[in-house]
């Protein structure tokens, strides 16, 4: 690219564009980190040419790889034909009937009816409002309040933001929305704690005010924390016991990401609410959704008086619609969900071999497609660096630097490299994703005295 069309887009982008969950200041002083121009595989590329491996499918979405002509021609016929006509007031078309009839397909249990969005903040909303509905033309109107975990991260529309349970994120207007509780994840305290801390909250704010319980199966931005393989099976038992609706998050976790086609599959346990967006479409168009059982739906078609005050405009927009159902197909056609599951057991490896080469790596993870490796000053007592040390960070630097794209979760002095590639991705590829991460840490070490 000529170096003037390059600077202009510098000046531009520090002029005109406020970039989301972004530092202004970084931006005013440095200009954007990369303009990217084209996407291929797991591969993005920037405007200098520089090849980058996509190792978060950029924000956790782009689950079939970038650079899929099917999807741009799913979009072009659609648009083509209908490129947007209303859900509102039972108008209907079929990109929108047929994704909906998939998705309750796909979901497990009897999670048959889907409203949908255009992305998991809208989900969450969503399901936050359908939830207290139904409470109250179940004629329990005092059912309100929303239980979600810390370190939870559910989005940034107002009630998505007082779910998510890093404070970080309510400090920037404050928690807008009440009625919203949070709770420990078995993070460091395990299950047994970790339910406890559910049962009390539920036994303190009196489980007659409880309208639902939500998670992520795998918390993702709060540092892809795998929960042990009891604790949703507690979750399920103590939400039945008090007559709780249990939300899952699967915004990240849902459509392959976990080596399932949805998180919460690897504990045989089904929520009466599921919420999805990001790999529907693999990002190739905003749309999510709300999945909500036969008997919450039986509800609602029985006693809603009158109109569903709940929509969007983009509210099953036909074009993201054919979009995500031709997405899906590209997901079960060529295995990605299997081959998430394999391709995961291999950088779960890799990251083994890495903590045993290198002293500053703690615990590593990964389900799936969806990994961590933490990074200790102690790897034997979990000893935490100090966070002036800026260890992830430096990191994700080293990483950027040999053309690799993660990200750093630092929020309770941590130092997290989370990993969510393209579910495409080959042995090859994973090989040369941890070499690249092995070096990277070990030129940190380096500099560590
Ligand atoms: N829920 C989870 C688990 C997420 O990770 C995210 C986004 O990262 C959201 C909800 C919010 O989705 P969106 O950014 O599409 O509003």
């Amino acid at each position: 690219m000529l170096a003037q069309v390059k600077d202009n887009l510098i000046e531009w982008d520090k002029n005109h564009f406020i970039h989301p969950t972004s530092s202004i200041k970084e931006q005013q002083e440095a200009g954007p980190k990369c303009i990217f121009e084209e996407g291929n595989g797991i591969y993005l590329k920037d405007i200098d040419g520089k090849e980058y491996i996509d190792a978060m499918s950029s924000l956790w979405n782009v689950n079939i790889g970038h650079g899929r002509k099917e999807l741009a021609q799913a979009a072009e016929e659609q648009m083509s034909k209908l490129a947007f006509s209303s859900a509102f007031s039972t108008f209907s078309h079929e990109p929108a009937i047929r994704l909906a009839k998939k998705i309750a397909g796909l979901t497990p249990g009897d999670l048959n009816a889907v409203f949908l969005t255009s992305g998991g903040s809208e989900s969450n909303d969503s399901a936050f409002k359908l939830a207290r509905h139904y409470w109250m033309i179940s004629g329990k109107p005092e059912r309100r309040k929303i239980i979600s975990r810390k370190k939870a991260y559910h989005g940034v529309s107002a009630g998505a933001t007082s779910a998510t349970g890093i404070p970080e994120f309510w400090k920037m207007g404050g928690m807008l929305v009440p009625d919203f509780l949070h709770v420990e994840t078995p993070y460091e305290i395990g299950t047994e704690e970790a339910i406890n801390s559910i049962r009390k909250m539920i036994e303190q704010e009196g489980p007659e005010t409880i309208a639902a319980f939500l998670a992520e199966p795998v918390q993702g931005a709060g540092g892809v924390i795998i929960p042990p393989d009891d604790y949703f099976r507690g979750v399920r038992k103590l939400c039945d016991e008090y007559g709780i609706l249990f939300i899952a998050d699967e915004v990240i976790t849902g459509f392959g990401r976990t080596g399932k086609m949805f998180g919460l599959e690897h504990w045989d346990v089904v929520p009466d609410m599921m919420t999805f967006a990001k790999g529907v479409t693999s990002g190739y168009f905003p749309l999510g959704g709300v999945a909500v059982s036969d008997s919450i739906h039986d509800v609602l078609k029985e006693h809603s008086t009158g109109t569903l005050f709940h929509g969007f405009t983009y509210s099953g927009h036909p074009a993201a619609s054919a979009v995500a159902l031709k997405n899906i197909e590209i997901i079960e056609n060529e295995g990605l969900v299997e081959n998430a599951q394999k391709m995961g057991e291999e950088l779960l490896k890799g990251f083994r071999q890495i903590k045993e080469q290198i002293d500053i790596v703690g615990d590593v993870r990964s389900i799936g497609l969806l990994g961590a490796v933490e990074l200790v000053a102690n790897p034997d007592t979990n000893k935490r660096f100090t966070p002036e040390r800026k260890v992830a960070a430096k990191v994700i630097q080293a990483l950027h630097d040999r053309g690799v794209i993660c990200r750093a979760v630092t929020y309770d002095s941590t130092d997290i490299i989370a990993f969510a590639p393209p579910l495409i991705i080959t042995r090859e590829q994973v090989n040369d994703l941890v070499q690249t991460l092995h070096d990277a840490i070990l030129e940190v070490r380096k500099t560590i005295t």
